[in-house]
């Protein structure tokens, strides 16, 4: 295995943000994966790199053509093939069903269509959406026969949608979450931001050249180097870290942060938008209301499996987060504050208009966006939770043979971090249960 190699950036912030976060009582953090170190403090973010500077995807990392080589004969790649169905053994509810299979169309299209029976069980991968998605959609051998659908999911669902119940689980697409993120946006000098490489063509050969030669320089800045993270009830009235200074267990879930502000070498958010000639460069403080209340869903909007479902996250839904939200949009702007007064040359260009909550509600209807963290629509946890569960503690769906699910649609709640290395560590924990069970 080879998942690459995790690189620290140094590029971007500029200093002064780093200096205006500790002027606030956030330590400098430089490995966050440590032990030993600040919970809420200012971080370092780290990034899956290969050799050339190139970031690594987990197909690269995990199958790279060498080892797809030596397995030909148990390895089977359909790339851009659409999964359609789930092939169940019976659809009698008086027996426990079985998933024996999948129904699968080519990249060709629906007149490329075959199944694959399995011989031990199917893993589920298809994220926070697709997952949900597919099991509401599943499908039995006898159902086929008549044309009808049968699924997994909320039965009222379910039979509002013509869909048979194969197994009633209310989990299914319930609870799903995600991280909402509010940029606030300012301008800064040209150089201290990756708009430098749009706007000075020489700039930008120059960092060609040197990515090419080293695999180093700009080009390969992740934009996002460095993220504040804070606890909204500790922050005291002028929005310093109120625990400054102390090392919090980090094993206590009561010391997670639920705030993480991003610090962003760009300006606009629509990055189309970001020819637009502003004179300097961008710069963007990004709450992320990392550990929220508010539960969405996915719901079917056609049994035909080609269109997508639709997805409610229902950002601030619950109050508790939009309160999360404005303590991270004023730390942000303290932290502008503290940046400017330390002489540093940043105004602003998209912020509210004050920090009464009408001014913050109406620049997070103008800005608020997804961070693309979809998840725990399929959570784990027991059927009759009072979150009804999908999956038990080894991914396996309840009430179902043969069908586990490893994606990050099982996580209970949404984490309160970036979810890629977190859903790696859910696909090798999967592939060590499935191993020990064939060799037990
Ligand atoms: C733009 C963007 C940037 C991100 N940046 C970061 C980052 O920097 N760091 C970080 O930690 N996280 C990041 N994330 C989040 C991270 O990528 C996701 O949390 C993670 O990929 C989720 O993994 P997954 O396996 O659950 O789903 P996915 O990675 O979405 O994999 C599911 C796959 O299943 C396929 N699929 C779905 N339905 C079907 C079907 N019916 N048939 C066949 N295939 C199907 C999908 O096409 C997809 O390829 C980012 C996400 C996005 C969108």
């Amino acid at each position: 295995m080879h998942p690459g190699v995790y690189i620290y950036f140094n590029m971007f912030p500029p200093p002064s943000a780093i200096k205006a976060a500790e002027n606030l009582g956030f330590p400098y953090i430089q490995d966050v994966n440590s032990s030993d170190t600040h919970v809420l403090g200012m971080a370092n973010m780290s990034y899956t790199m290969d050799e050339r500077g190139y970031r690594n995807d987990t197909a690269s990392a995990f199958l790279p053509p060498s080892l797809v080589k030596t397995r030909k004969n148990n390895l089977n790649i359909s790339t851009g093939a659409l999964v359609t169905k789930i092939l169940f053994s019976s659809d009698n509810l008086s027996s426990r069903p079985r998933a024996v299979g999948v129904q699968v169309e080519s990249a060709d299209g629906p007149s490329n269509k075959r199944e694959i029976m399995v011989n031990k069980e199917i893993i589920l991968c298809a994220g926070a959406i697709g997952s949900p998605q597919l099991l509401l959609l599943s499908f039995s051998h006898k159902a086929k026969e008549n044309g009808s659908s049968s699924g997994i999911g909320p039965k009222d669902h379910l039979s509002k949608m013509n869909i048979k119940v194969v197994k009633d689980l209310p989990g299914v697409g319930n609870h799903m979450q995600d991280h909402f993120g509010i940029p606030v946006i300012f301008e800064i000098p040209l150089n201290d931001s990756i708009i430098v490489l749009q706007k000075r063509p020489l700039t930008a050969i120059k960092e060609i050249f040197k990515f090419l030669i080293s695999g180093q320089g700009l080009l390969t800045s992740p934009i996002h180097e460095l993220s504040i993270f804070a606890q909204s009830h500790s922050l005291t009235a002028d929005f310093a870290n109120a625990k400054s200074g102390d090392k919090l267990d980090w094993t206590d879930s009561s010391n997670i942060p639920d705030l993480e502000i991003m610090t962003i070498a760009v300006g606009e958010t629509d990055l189309s938008k970001m020819n637009k000639d502003t004179g300097d460069g961008g710069f963007g403080l990004w709450t992320g209301v990392v550990q929220p209340f508010s539960r969405g869903y996915v719901r079917l909007k056609s049994i035909d499996p080609r269109i997508a479902p639709s997805c409610d996250l229902n950002f601030l839904g619950d109050s508790r987060d939009r309160e999360a939200a404005y303590a991270g949009i004023s730390l942000s702007m303290r932290l502008k504050e503290e940046i400017a007064k330390l002489g540093y040359p940043i105004t602003d260009v998209a912020v509210p208009k004050s920090l009464d909550p009408a001014d913050l509600d109406a620049h997070i209807t103008a800005q608020g966006l997804t961070l693309y963290h979809y998840s725990s629509s399929c959570r784990m946890a027991p059927e009759d939770d009072p979150l009804p569960g999908v999956v038990d503690d080894e991914l396996k769906v309840h009430g179902i043979d043969g069908l586990r699910i490893a994606d990050a649609s099982i996580f209970p709640n949404v984490l309160a971090t970036h979810l890629q290395a977190a859903v790696v560590a859910v696909a090798e924990k999967c592939a060590d249960m499935v191993l020990n069970e064939a060799s037990s």
